[in-house]
């Protein structure tokens, strides 16, 4: 199987500028941010949608979400608020297969 951005990206086929890392995700701004701050918590195993996550995946998507917790933060947007958001196959307009977490906020914004 052909490598997923993000795996291109983690090794540095792709240039990005990775703002977190551990052992299990990392983190990028987004190329094509929707808000004044877009970024996103990527896992280093690929899993292509939600949809094969499976039980060993819990404590991975956990840390999924505490990693977005800590750079909201970070990013000084924890009491302004902001968004967490993980598209799932076509019609939520998945793009990239291998999930991840779309961390948003710096300003109000606007639908769900
Ligand atoms: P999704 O639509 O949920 O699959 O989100 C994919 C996201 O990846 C989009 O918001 C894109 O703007 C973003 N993206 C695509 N290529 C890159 C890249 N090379 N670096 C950073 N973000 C990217």
């Amino acid at each position: 199987m052909e490598q997923s951005i993000f795996e291109k990206i983690l090794v540095g086929e792709i240039r990005s500028e990775i703002i977190y890392e551990d052992d299990f995700v990392f983190a990028i701004n987004d190329i094509n941010p929707v808000a004044r701050i877009h970024i996103l918590i990527i896992p280093k195993k690929r899993i292509d949608t939600l949809n094969q996550m499976n039980e060993e995946d819990t404590t991975l998507l956990g840390r999924m979400v505490l990693v977005a917790k800590n750079l909201a933060k970070e990013q000084k947007i924890d009491d302004t608020g902001y968004r967490i958001l993980l598209n799932t196959n076509s019609d939520a307009g998945q793009t990239i297969y291998h999930i991840h977490l779309h961390l948003i906020g710096g300003e109000e914004l606007k639908g769900i």
